[in-house]
């Protein structure tokens, strides 16, 4: 026996034995190529979507130019249409009515466009000591100390009294004032410093600076008012919106970070970003579904609002707004609702914890997503004993193995860390409910619901083509 022929044992290790590889190893050079490319594409769009409107417009942007329509619950459908819901300006349902018989289902992603960050209260004006300050009160899970210290902009709208509403976004252009939230000195944090993180930051101080300066007369005079930081705040904001104190009654307005989404590392081969939790997992999903707009079955792809704190509310998955489309698709193109949703299946496409070298104890590390290793599927997600989880079967996590195989797609499985070490949860559950078969697949992200996340270039891309690899699959 030559020293270079492998025994049986050897050939059969290989043959049986799982072998996780990194998109770098999977990936032919013009795939690489293609990942760094759709990528800026991807930036472009994080730089557009801050918020959950924001997300929602810059979708319907890039959907209008690809064809699709506005659709109207109980507008009228045509087989072969492309169409997108818009929820609200808040969420948003794109579907396409395939040409085949409507009850052989819909194939579904799910991703969501809201993440964390900052709402402001509804009377978040005050002043103290020279400084004019606006209260919040977090959205989603936040970790509090990451917000002070970082350059916040003021994105949202404000409904006035008029009803005419007024979309706000302060502190991302070019130019533009940025806002902060301050920290202590670490000369005088010998008390803030033992207490446990969780409890350091109270929420009430999460008070966001917005103006520095007393209100002045038209002679440069103080004013003899009081209030006279508020009154600046007031000025400047009446000036630009038309507002009243009163308006922030029926305004939704939020700090979110400032900066923009850029490359991470001198390969370049991570994007730093506020809100890849989920924009990294819509933008592929849209983007493949305007790519596989011409499908025999019928598609849809849906950006729901509210998954941050549970998926609550006229915008969010559990509204029935998404049932609602699908009853329509089936009285007007002669089908059953029912059956329609049996014979759909689901990918709920959100991100998933990467494995993190610097905080490996918490992590399971053969369970966990591993960063460039492909987009990640989590047959289960939730916490404890598998509390609260959608639990896809194994033939459906058979049957997206298959697909994905077949179109060469680089994906690995993830489980969120160690048993009972936290846990989460996403739109997943809701889907399922509706008798939709469902499975969670999502970007890994490193520093997740963080200011500024972390993600690959490698899996975005390899997200994008797992998303149409299963738009197309039979
Ligand atoms: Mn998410
Ligand atoms: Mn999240």
């Amino acid at each position: 026996m030559s020293e270079n022929e492998k025994t049986k044992g050897q050939l059969l290790y290989e043959q049986l034995r799982y072998q996780k590889k990194s998109g770098f190893e999977l990936m032919p050079k013009d795939e690489l190529d293609g990942a760094m490319d759709y990528a800026k594409g991807y930036m472009a769009y994080l730089d557009e979507a801050k918020t959950e409107r924001e997300a929602v417009t810059a979708a319907i942007a890039l959907l209008d130019k690809a064809g699709f329509s506005e659709y109207r619950v109980g507008d009228k459908l045509e087989k072969g249409g492309n169409y997108y819901c818009n929820n609200r300006g808040k969420a948003l349902i794109v579907f396409r009515v395939g040409t085949e018989d409507i009850n052989t289902g819909i194939r579904i992603s799910a991703a969501h466009c809201d993440a964390p960050r900052l709402d402001l209260k509804q009377h978040p004006l005050f002043e103290e000591t020279g400084f004019g300050y606006l209260k919040t009160h977090y959205y989603g899970g936040v970790r509090k100390y990451q917000w002070a210290t970082i350059p916040l902009a003021l994105h949202g709208v404000v409904t006035l009294a008029d009803g005419t509403t007024k979309d706000v976004r302060i502190g991302d252009e070019p130019g533009d004032p940025v806002f902060v939230i301050t920290d202590l000195l670490p000369h005088l944090a010998k008390d803030q410093n033992q207490k446990p993180l969780g409890t350091a930051f109270p929420a009430e101080t999460l008070n966001v600076m917005i103006a520095a300066s007393p209100y002045r007369e038209e002679d440069g005079t103080v004013t003899p008012s009081e209030d006279k930081v508020k009154l600046t705040v007031l000025s400047i904001l009446n000036e630009k919106y038309g507002m009243t104190e009163a308006d922030f009654v029926s305004a939704e307005l939020c700090a979110v970070p400032a900066a923009n989404a850029v490359d991470i590392g001198l390969d370049r081969w991570l994007i730093g970003s506020y809100g890849h939790d989920d924009r990294v997992c819509l933008y592929p999903a849209l983007t493949a579904m305007i790519d596989n707009k011409d499908t025999a079955h019928s598609l849809m792809c849906i950006l729901a609002d509210k998954e941050e704190i549970g998926s609550e509310g006229v915008s969010g998955m559990q509204c029935r707004i998404f049932t609602d489309i699908i009853d329509e698709m089936a009285s007007q193109l002669g089908g059953n609702a029912n059956v329609i949703r049996a014979n759909s299946i689901c990918v709920s496409a959100d991100v998933t914890a990467a494995y993190d070298p610097n905080y490996s104890d918490v992590f399971e590390k053969r369970n966990s997503a591993i960063v460039s290793s492909g987009v990640a599927l989590s047959k289960y997600t939730g916490s404890g004993g598998k509390s609260s989880t959608n639990d896809a079967s194994a033939e459906f996590v058979g049957r997206i193995r298959r697909i994905f195989d077949g179109a060469s797609v680089v994906w690995q499985t993830a489980e969120l860390g160690k048993v009972d070490q936290g846990g989460g949860g996403t739109v997943a559950k809701y889907i399922a409910k509706c008798n939709i078969d469902t499975v969670d697949i999502g970007v890994p992200v490193l520093s997740m619901h963080a200011p500024f996340e972390v993600v690959s270039k490698i899996d975005v891309y390899a997200a994008y083509k797992g998303f149409s690899a299963f738009y197309k699959a039979d």
